[in-house]
């Protein structure tokens, strides 16, 4: 009985998963809980997006649930600090306080999250650039209050104008002046510049909450946080979580799986996430910080990596360099593989896989249609 309770719950999470619009979603390989460990699972709704977390525990439910909020907690956190849509976030402040022309003292955390995200701009040539937030906006790609996008196509006239303003070389971090105050200031070159988080902090929020649930004395656990996941623990002869790959065309369609372990992170960025159709194009919310077009012809990007920041920053930026190079970055990299799914210029689709990310996927039946290149 015990068991059966254990297997429908995880099959629960599977089900929830993939129906929540998440690229990926875990359950234990073997359904089984091992040495009497049970599955604790919660889910919140934080940032605009359902943050769900599981956890494998002996029977103190209550220590399980205390960890669990913790990391709650510690996202409800973050996004105090990273929020686009809350006007009293810390981002929000420094976004609106450039008009001052003055540099502005600024949270090292968030200041921090900015290095990194300019560590990945370097990383992909400017692919990732968190200074699309103009263009973000431009294209009516920010959801309103009833939670819908508006969608725009605005014309060249309209893009030339806010290019500029996009890069992140625009954004300048300087030391504290005041010994009495020790944070760091940040100003932007161009007073129109703006960041915009939403591609790297679900990712940093997942990593950020695996750490709460570690200190919390947790030993196995996995965060998923719309498709940004990070498992640890699962030690061996207890099984391994399992990720299913969406079909970015058929919704509800999973062409495969994969199993990880460990101290492992997953990122999918979709191109049937966030979108809208005018005169029957289909505009994607991912955009070329070089040209100010939504990215067209990738169509799904799914990165392994070993923290869940990187898997988050890069699943965008490869999104947005496409099949090509793309994947040359991914086999460039230690520690990270990936799988980018595009559509041919004869309409086709076809996916590039990276050797490692091959050896473990096990593409279902369903997966038959689409060309595999390596
Ligand atoms: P993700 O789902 O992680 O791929 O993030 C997509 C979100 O990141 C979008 O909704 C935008 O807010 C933002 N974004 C769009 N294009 C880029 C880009 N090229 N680099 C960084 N962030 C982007
Ligand atoms: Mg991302």
């Amino acid at each position: 009985m015990k068991k059966c309770i254990i297997i429908c719950s995880v099959f629960a999470v599977v089900l929830f998963l993939f129906s929540s619009g998440v690229g990926a979603g875990a359950v234990n390989e073997d359904g089984s809980s091992g040495d009497g460990l049970k599955l604790y699972k919660k889910a919140a709704y934080i940032m605009g997006s359902i943050l769900e977390i599981s956890v494998y525990s002996g029977e103190d439910k209550k220590a399980a649930d205390n960890a669990i909020d913790l990391a709650f907690s510690e996202v409800g956190r973050l996004d105090m600090l990273m929020s686009n849509y809350k006007s009293n976030s810390e981002l929000n402040r420094i976004n609106n306080a450039v008009n001052k022309r003055e540099p502005e003292r600024c949270d090292d955390e968030l200041l921090r999250v900015i290095e990194l995200s300019a560590k990945f701009s370097r990383l992909t040539n400017g692919a990732f650039d968190i200074t699309v937030s103009p263009l973000v906006a431009l294209w009516g790609f920010n959801r309103g209050n009833d939670g819908d996008i508006k969608g725009y196509v605005p014309s060249k006239r309209e893009l030339a104008r806010v290019l500029p303003s996009i890069s992140y070389l625009n954004i300048v971090i300087t030391d504290a002046k005041d010994s009495n105050d020790r944070r760091r200031l940040i100003h932007f070159k161009n007073n129109f510049t703006r960041m915009d988080l939403g591609a790297i902090g679900k990712g940093y929020a997942v990593d950020r909450a695996a750490e709460v649930l570690k200190k919390a004395g947790i030993d196995s656990a996995l965060v998923n946080f719309a498709g940004n996941i990070f498992a640890f623990g699962t030690p061996e002869g207890r099984g391994t979580w399992k990720i299913g790959l969406k079909d970015p065309v058929v919704a509800g369609n999973i062409l495969g799986s994969f199993k990880i372990g460990d101290g492992m992170a997953v990122a999918t960025s979709g191109n049937y996430e966030r979108f809208f159709v005018m005169d029957g194009k289909k505009y994607t919310h991912i955009i070329d910080p070089r040209t100010g077009y939504p990215v067209r012809g990738t169509l799904s990007v799914t990165i392994i990596a070993d923290t869940a920041t990187t898997a988050d920053a890069l699943s965008t930026g490869v999104f947005v360099l496409g099949a090509e190079d793309g994947m040359k970055l991914i086999k460039s990299m230690d520690n990270v593989e990936g799988a980018i799914i595009y559509e041919t210029y004869d309409g086709n689709i076809a996916a590039r896989i990276s050797d490692g990310m091959n050896k473990i996927l096990e593409l279902s039946e369903t997966a038959g249609k689409i060309k595999i290149e390596n």
